[in-house]
């Protein structure tokens, strides 16, 4: 107990099974379990302990390459990320361009809580217009939920992770109820510098909003409001809130935290789900298919033990696949049957249809005026402490792009690395031995980077499908990706060059490089910004979606997805915290549903 082996987990029937333990699987498990739902967790990756395993305090210097970015470990050698990356060993998928405009980069985890344990918090809430972005200009699709529908969800959700904040009342921004948002940390120097310059150019800087306690969390009023009439779900998780420390400023929460003053799913989600006895986890289970019973309903799912290499089965009343967008896309369209010839659910021909990422581009500038500070420590979160919001929603006719793209910006001294003062030729003319050391120090600090992340309108062009020849190392078939984007991301890409360009003009700073006038050059690759959501989208119609508003397959009565996938648009917003606060949502209905006695 809780942790179980795979041939247990075949003993038992569950009333849920949740395919994958990040931020949508821990959010399901957690709010099913609260709620005393018997559920069944299998997660691909091995198990993971916060706690023993994060390098929180470790320094470059005892670490290969002084901890460098390698391929094994593209975020650098002390990247909380076990068995991941843009590449997983022996998990392949195929790729139909190689070019950068044609490319989708597919990242993934392999461990307990998944991309959650070195995600980058940001954590935005959705406007009321990205709900419904097809009204608005005629593009992409309506969500059929609104902003209302997800409110409330945010409000626990942010109240239970811990995001810090302020309510700023800007368009499409919204504000947070009383008593849902920590504190925001200081502005760096450099932030404050930034916020000069784009005030110079009627650009708004605001707090940013990250899932990182600034004070312990309100342990004393939280509970009643997250679990209101549940005294026993109100007890564990007060008595859990009192076990996460504030942040303390000083560590890259890339790497993990394990005094828990960060969100990832197995500080914050697990740990209280599995207090709750009602949940059993077994890692390295790899999940292939959703089975169904003679009635038309999923009965469980298969999965690969892959400790012993063994194929298992597990059964449910119903199954929740949150195994990333595109992951759980792979299990619908590998669960064949002769009812279901296409893969699951998708009487609609639309799995594995319109995946999106964001808009990705940046720029860097270095800034005399931060030259030569005095030695002074400012790592405060880790992270970003403010940024812009998109601002022009009044200027779309004039841009000549659909939708827009936010900012997060940051700059000043962090712990030195390998890269800290490379590349510094431009502003040294090639300076060596003490003149050298000089300019490391005159120059230490002195940048600042800006990356514009923005909206992407889904298209026909970037789908996702099984390959008919690779599989995996398990024999599981892989995924087939076709990207390409359109011109309102290009022309998007190029207007957060000018603009960033424009921002260090305006602090008194210079750009390094270039600024790139070609859109189609400065966008990122796809699924580079690693915010992949769609290919199985919720609809108003079983013609043209994967599911309903309550992210039920239309299909499959007894299926849900909790993950990315059912994402209808993507906006500017970085997407995590809208998918647990639809995983909420939607695990409130599977409750619902099951105390009427339809699941
Ligand atoms: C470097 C980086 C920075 C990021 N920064 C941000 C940010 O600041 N803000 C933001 O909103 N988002 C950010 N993201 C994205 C964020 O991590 C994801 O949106 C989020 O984790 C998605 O949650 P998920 O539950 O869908 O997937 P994941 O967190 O990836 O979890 C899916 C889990 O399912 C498991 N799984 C996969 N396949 C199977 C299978 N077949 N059987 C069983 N289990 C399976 C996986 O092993 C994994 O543990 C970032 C991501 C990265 C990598
Ligand atoms: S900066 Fe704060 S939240 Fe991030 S890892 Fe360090 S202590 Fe944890």
């Amino acid at each position: 107990m809780p942790f179980i082996t795979a041939t247990a987990a075949t003993r038992e029937s569950y009333d849920v099974i949740v395919v994958g333990s990040g931020a949508g699987g821990g959010q399901t498990a957690y709010t099913l379990t609260m709620d005393g739902a018997r559920v069944l967790m299998l997660e691909a990756g091995r198990h993971y302990d916060p706690v023993s395993e994060t390098p929180m305090f470790q320094t470059p210097d005892l670490a290969p390459l002084r901890g460098s970015g390698t391929k094994d470990k593209p975020f650098g050698y002390y990247d909380a990320t076990v068995d991941g990356g843009w590449q997983v060993p022996g998990e392949p998928y195929v790729q139909t361009s190689t070019d950068d405009s044609g490319r989708f980069e597919w990242w993934r985890a392999r461990m307990l809580g998944g991309r959650t344990n070195h995600w980058g918090r940001i954590s935005l809430r959705n406007g009321p217009y990205d709900f419904k972005p097809h009204s608005r200009d005629g593009l992409g699709f309506d969500w059929p939920i609104g902003y209302d529908d997800l409110a409330p969800y945010y409000d626990k959700v942010e109240m239970l992770i811990g995001v810090y904040g302020a309510n700023d009342g800007l368009e499409n921004t919204p504000n947070s109820p009383d008593g849902c948002l920590l504190p925001p940390p200081r502005p760096k120097v450099s932030d404050l510098l930034i916020a000069e310059g784009s005030r110079k150019l009627g650009i708004p800087t605001i707090a940013g909003h990250r899932a990182v306690l600034t004070q312990q969390l309100d342990w004393k009023n939280s509970p009643a409001k997250l679990h209101p009439g549940n005294p026993a779900a109100q007890k564990i998780i007060a008595d859990d809130m009192q076990r996460r420390a504030a942040c303390f400023f000083a560590t890259p929460c890339g790497r993990g935290c394990s005094t828990r003053a960060n969100y990832q799913s197995t500080t914050v989600h697990l740990p209280p789900a599995l207090a709750t006895g009602k949940l059993d986890i077994v890692t390295d289970a790899m999940v292939y298919e959703v089975t169904i019973g003679k009635d038309g309903r999923a009965s469980g799912v298969g999965f690969i033990d892959r400790t012993t290499r063994q194929q298992r089965h597990a059964t449910a009343r119903a199954v929740v696949l949150a195994a990333s967008a595109c992951e759980s896309v792979r299990i619908l369209l590998n669960s064949k049957s002769a009812r279901f010839p296409h893969g699951l659910a998708n009487s609609s021909g639309k799995v594995g249809k319109y995946i999106m990422d964001t808009v990705g581009s940046d720029v860097e500038g270095q800034v005399p005026r931060l030259e030569s500070l005095p030695p002074h420590n400012e790592d405060g979160v880790s992270g970003m402490h403010l940024y812009t919001p998109w601002w022009l929603y009044k200027d779309a006719a004039k841009l000549g792009f659909a939708r827009g793209y936010h900012v997060e910006f940051g700059g000043g001294r962090r712990m030195p690395g390998m890269d800290t003062v490379a590349g510094l030729e431009w502003l040294t003319g090639g300076s060596y031995g003490k003149q050298f050391k000089q300019d490391a120090r005159r120059y230490y600090g002195s940048f600042v980077g800006f990356s514009g992340r923005g909206e992407m309108i889904p298209n026909e062009h970037s789908y996702c499908e099984i390959d008919p020849g690779v599989k995996d190392k398990w024999g599981i078939p892989v995924l087939r990706f076709h990207w390409r984007w359109s011109e309102h991301e290009t022309r998007q890409a190029a207007h957060m060059q000018k603009t960033f360009g424009a921002v260090i003009e305006a602090m008194g700073g210079r750009v390094q490089g270039r600024i790139e006038t070609d859109g189609a050059k400065a966008i990122a690759p796809g699924g580079s910004i690693i915010h992949e959501v769609g290919g199985a989208i919720m609809g108003a119609d079983s013609k043209t979606s994967v599911t309903d508003r309550w992210c039920q397959t239309w299909d499959v009565k007894n299926l849900f997805l909790t993950d990315g996938a059912p994402f209808a648009s993507n906006a500017d917003k970085n997407p995590t915290l809208t998918i647990m606060a639809n995983a909420w949502r939607v695990a409130d209905r599977i409750l619902e549903r099951m105390r009427q006695k339809e699941l």
